[in-house]
């Protein structure tokens, strides 16, 4: 082990490149930055450049780098007890599966099954929810992302699937509300409900409902463009699920967790999936861990009847450990009422400010620390302004500005035409504040 002092960028990069191969990348065409450390909402490299992490990774460090209560959590359960297998009963696994079932909020909840992350937890859940119904086929939005194993990659609407086709070939694909790009043709947002729920009635129907196990949702679209659902949009589709015998499952992987200002996202909009699937912000991605909540009637299902599904590491106690913290920093610290504060009092005035008067950002949009720029060629007609799925040669203009934010000390996180605003929740005001102002001068150098 070297110390930081003794190594420089250089080195850590061409030890990675040497034999890391990285996730979405031409391995040729990548320059990773090498990070040395983090605290807070803070990172910063081996010569000392820091970064405001505006992304909080990958949407996942809701309480930042190397919080003390969650390094903590690990220390002391790596000293009591490391690891276990999932056929042995754990107290703190069992501990944070009562806090994540009392945290959902309903009688309806009942028990947890942990994976190790999302794309597992979305797995688990179609394997419950076609062994629950006994039907095949699962819906899921065009714009959304699921995760990359087999099923959830077929679950996932965007891109990332396309390279991976077929795969599993019992999934229906559907267009969610989106009312600012509108399928529909909709003029509001009341209309863009309306016809959205009546397009999935119908595909529902064409498909065959007794063929249909489950429709996923991701509580609000993460990664696809920040889409907050209309009010009356997920009750439609609770209704649907119970009028065709077909359950909802919520992925609150990105969503949930605080992000959205309350523990779970399909909290804000009156509504009770039958399952929830979630990882990222359960721990902060200090040691991976994900999970299905589900309810009594598909634990029942499998009371006398085994569930053919398992995984070495369910549950694993070192990343049960800081997940079992997580809720009470959350308590502690206030969290979901500073995110609501900041994300009411800070981010929406000042995008509503940036989208009223910016010639390039056509729609802003958000909840929570949940919040999406997105940028057009031209407000009139809404051109993005980078097409759909772009080339490196057509995302340049994004480019640019991911590099003007990155020379001024800041972290962004962009997906096709869109920045999105997802930092740490706990990020202090003045932190954010000063983001925010890095984003306006990077967005004055790029757009002029
Ligand atoms: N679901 C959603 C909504 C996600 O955003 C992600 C990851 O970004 C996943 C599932 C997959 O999670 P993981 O990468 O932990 O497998």
């Amino acid at each position: 082990m070297v110390s930081n002092e003794q190594v420089s960028n250089a080195d850590i990069v061409a030890a990675d490149a040497a034999h890391v191969f990285h996730s979405w990348s031409a391995q040729d065409k990548i320059a990773p930055l090498p990070v040395a450390g983090g605290e807070g909402s803070t990172f910063w490299d081996f010569e000392g450049n820091r970064y405001l992490d505006f992304t909080s990774q990958l949407v996942n460090l809701n309480l930042g780098h190397q919080h003390p209560k969650l390094v903590e959590s690990i220390q002391k359960q790596a000293g009591q007890l490391a690891t276990i297998a999932p056929a042995f009963a754990n107290d703190v696994r069992s501990e944070l599966a009562k806090l994540i079932v009392e945290g959902a909020g309903s009688e309806h909840f009942s028990h947890v099954f942990f994976t190790n992350g999302g794309a597992d937890a979305n797995e688990n859940a179609v394997r419950l929810a076609r062994l629950h119904t006994g039907r095949r086929k699962v819906m899921s939005m065009y714009r959304s992302y699921h995760g990359a194993t087999s099923t959830a990659i077929s679950l996932t609407g965007d891109p990332r699937r396309w390279p991976n086709e077929p795969s599993d070939n019992s999934v229906i694909h559907f267009f969610g509300p989106y009312t600012y790009r509108s399928v529909f043709y909709a003029q509001d947002e009341g209309q863009e409900c309306e016809r959205a729920l009546a397009h999935l009635e119908h595909q529902i129907q064409m498909e065959g409902p007794e063929t249909i196990a489950a429709i996923i949702i991701e509580t609000v679209v993460g990664t696809n463009g920040i889409l907050v659902p209309p009010p009356g949009y997920l009750p439609g589709v609770r209704a649907l699920c119970d009028k065709y015998g077909i359950l909802y499952i919520a992925d609150e992987v990105m969503a949930g967790f605080g992000r959205c200002g309350k523990l779970f996202a399909f909290q804000n909009f009156n509504v009770v999936p039958d399952m929830i699937s979630f990882a990222k912000g359960v721990n902060s991605g200090y040691v991976p861990l994900g999970g299905v909540v589900m309810s009594h009637a598909i634990r029942e299902t499998f009371g006398e009847r085994t569930f053919p599904g398992g995984l070495t590491y369910s549950g694993h106690p070192l990343a049960c450990a800081p997940g079992v913290a997580t809720f009470e920093v959350f308590e502690e610290e206030g969290i979901l009422e500073h995110v609501r504060r900041l994300g009411e009092q800070v981010v929406k005035p000042w995008l509503d400010e940036l989208a009223s008067t910016h010639p390039n950002v056509g729609e802003v949009r958000g909840l929570g620390m949940f919040w999406a720029i997105e940028l057009v060629k031209d407000k009139s007609t809404r051109e993005p302004l980078v097409p759909f799925n772009p080339s490196p040669e057509e995302n340049a203009p994004m480019a640019a500005l991911v590099a003007a934010c990155k020379k001024r000390g800041l972290w962004p996180f962009t997906h096709f035409n869109r920045m999105h605003i997802v930092p740490p929740l706990n990020i202090t005001e003045e932190e954010l504040r000063r983001g925010l102002g890095i984003i306006e001068e990077a967005m004055a150098e790029v757009f002029g």
